[in-house]
């Protein structure tokens, strides 16, 4: 037989024209017969650094995958491709399992998915030992570390292959970046000897956004969809169940196709809802976080939190589900002074030990830093994984619009002050009354409009202040009460800055600015482009995809149809040429396709 070259296979099947960086590396070393270890960030381009050498190499290549939704993407994606794919997991009728299992033994299969626990059993181990093999790739390699939310303990046994099957190669990938994940996959799955490939985790096409929203966050949600991304797909982030589901209900009420996501909902509802969002374009999931591993619809526009994430990390893996084709995306978050006061009271009432809590404290202050920052985004979110950035990146909003900072020492010394007057034991809302000067029942009662903070905040309004004891919370110049009521107390770190030691400089705090409109297509399409084009194109893809019982996606990314409208290939020879067409897309669609053209040209 011919030995297909890696390059051929990603230009013949795969219809693109060369490798990314360090595709092309990864690729020579699993031909080569040895192991590898990728790290790459979400939409990076892993999933070719195993299916290139699994069908270029001799024998099936084995993919452990976690995640049985992605599984069955996967497999749909590499057929339409002309790929010979298939999958071996719990949602297979027994007679169906069997026959891939002959396809396997019958050397039919270019690539099987395997789930862990699946892979692990006798059965599957034996079929392996008598079928040559190509491969075996380690998909979401961090599910072996026991520190991580996404563990799985099948992934702890996969150390097996090695012993088992030494003579066949293995990569593990994952979009996980942190050091300590890193040396556990190589410890746990024995790679010792693998030559590890790390990338970049920024992610150039995702514009990082963060609003200060007091109270008005759901309007600038629903006027950020409507002016930016209409008709688009994306996912709002909350915090609670009840939140997601009134989120949802009021975006619906409003005009927007928005559907709900949590653990609490009846399974079939959220398996439901999460194929409308794969296979329907321009959805809105409302979702806590429960929703969002193994979605790798590519051409989800924007994700938005409502809530803060508790940590940079988890900020950096949600908001990373956007713009996975490389096209521009958004990542948009609104946060005010409740969001901080509750994950601060979260984070002291919880069970956990000193130490937990001490690291956890130290995760949320790093992310509130990331929210009050006045330099580039991108430039701490790279420098918090340890990766270092030279320039402010033009592609978030500090840079955009940089914000004004000011000098807040005086009126911090105020708001301390009335900390410490009033007892320490007050919530935001009493404070900011006492310091306006508002004689209330409660404050004559407690005499607090006789002491000496009582109407000396005149310099800035209710809003003003909030945003000032934000910022203080959000430093750590101030803490939240243990008992969940949201009263304040001065901390060991306020000291400076009420002794006049320290000045202050805050960020300013600004509404969130109004966009320019963007008519009903979102930011996707180039200004000027033939939305009459683009819409007949889509709703080509739509029908395809539903003949063949896929997600539009798998047809043609929609990088594929911008370059057609681009284009306008007129004959299948040109239509060849863009990227995302391989020779088994061309013969299936490119017809349908041309036609489309044709029609509007
Ligand atoms: P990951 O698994 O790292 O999140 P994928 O493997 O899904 O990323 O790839 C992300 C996107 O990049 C996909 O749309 C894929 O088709 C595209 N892609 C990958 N490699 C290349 C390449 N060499 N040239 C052009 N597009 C590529
Ligand atoms: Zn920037």
């Amino acid at each position: 037989m011919n030995a297909l070259q890696p390059l051929d296979i990603l230009r013949d099947t795969f219809g693109y024209e060369r490798f990314r960086a360090p595709q092309d590396e990864v690729i020579a070393t699993l031909m080569a017969g040895e192991d590898a270890l990728v790290l790459m960030p979400t939409g990076g381009g892993k999933s070719l650094c195993y299916q290139i050498p699994a069908i270029a190499r001799p024998g099936t290549g084995i993919v452990i995958s976690p995640l049985i939704a992605l599984m069955q993407d996967q497999v749909a994606a590499l057929r339409q491709a002309g790929v010979r794919a298939a999958y071996l997991n719990s949602t297979l009728a027994p007679s169906e399992a069997r026959a891939i299992e002959q396809q396997l033994l019958m050397g039919e299969l270019d690539l099987l998915y395997v789930a862990p626990e699946r892979l692990l059993n006798g059965r599957t181990l034996e079929l392996l030992a008598q079928t040559p093999l190509a491969l075996f790739a380690i998909d979401e390699a961090h599910c072996v570390s026991q520190w991580g939310h996404d563990f799985r303990p099948e992934y702890i046994q996969l150390s097996i292959l090695h012993e088992r099957f030494p003579q066949v190669p293995r990569i593990a990938l994952t979009a996980t970046a942190d050091e300590p994940t890193r040396r556990e996959i190589i410890t746990r799955l024995g790679l010792t000897g693998a030559r590890v490939f790390i990338s970049s985790f920024d992610r150039p096409n995702i514009r990082y956004r963060i609003a200060q929203g007091d109270g008005n966050a759901r309007e600038a949600l629903l006027r950020f969809i409507r002016e930016e991304h209409a008709g688009e797909a994306g996912i709002v982030y909350c915090l609670s169940r009840k939140k997601v589901e009134e989120v949802a209900d009021w975006l619906v009420a409003r005009g927007l196709p928005a559907l709900p996501y949590h653990a609490g909902l009846p399974a079939e509802v959220r398996e439901r809802h999460q194929a409308r969002f794969l296979n329907e374009e321009g959805l809105v999931m409302v979702a806590t976080i429960a929703f969002g591993m193994g979605i790798d619809k590519p051409n989800v526009r924007f994700v938005a939190h409502l809530n803060l994430p508790k940590s940079i990390e988890a900020y950096y893996q949600e908001t990373g589900r956007a713009g996975r084709d490389g096209l521009p995306a958004d990542a948009w978050m609104s946060y005010g002074l409740q969001d901080v006061i509750t994950l601060r009271q979260m984070l002291e009432a919880s069970e956990a030990g000193d130490e937990h809590k001490r690291v956890e404290r130290h995760k949320l202050d790093a992310m509130l830093g990331l929210c009050e920052l006045t330099t580039c985004r991108r430039q701490a979110l790279l420098a918090y994984f340890g990766e270092p950035l030279s320039e402010p990146c033009g592609n978030c909003d500090t840079c955009l619009a940089p914000p004004a900072t000011w000098d807040a020492t005086i009126p911090a010394q105020k708001a301390l002050s009335c900390v410490h007057r009033t007892g320490q034991r007050f919530g935001v809302t009493y404070l900011v009354d006492v310091l306006l000067g508002k004689t209330d029942e409660r404050i004559q009662r407690n005499g607090h409009d006789r002491i000496s903070t009582f109407g000396i905040g005149t310099e800035l309004n209710a809003a003003g202040w909030r945003g000032l004891f934000r910022q203080l919370i959000a430093r750590g110049l101030l803490a939240v009460d243990l008992e969940g009521h949201g009263g304040l107390r001065l901390t060991e770190a306020c000291r400076p800055v009420l002794r006049g030691d320290e000045p202050l400089w805050l960020r300013k705090d600004v509404r969130p600015a109004r966009s320019a409109k963007h008519a009903a297509h979102g930011r996707t399409l180039p200004p000027g482009a033939d939305h009459a084009l683009w819409d007949a194109l889509r709703a080509r893809r739509r029908e395809l995809a539903q003949e063949q019982g896929v997600p539009p996606y798998v047809i043609f990314h929609d990088a594929t149809l911008m370059a057609m409208m681009e284009a306008r290939p007129h004959s299948l020879s040109t239509l060849a040429e863009l990227p995302g067409v391989g020779q088994r897309k061309l013969d299936a669609y490119g017809e349908a396709f041309l036609e489309v053209i044709r029609r509007h040209t």
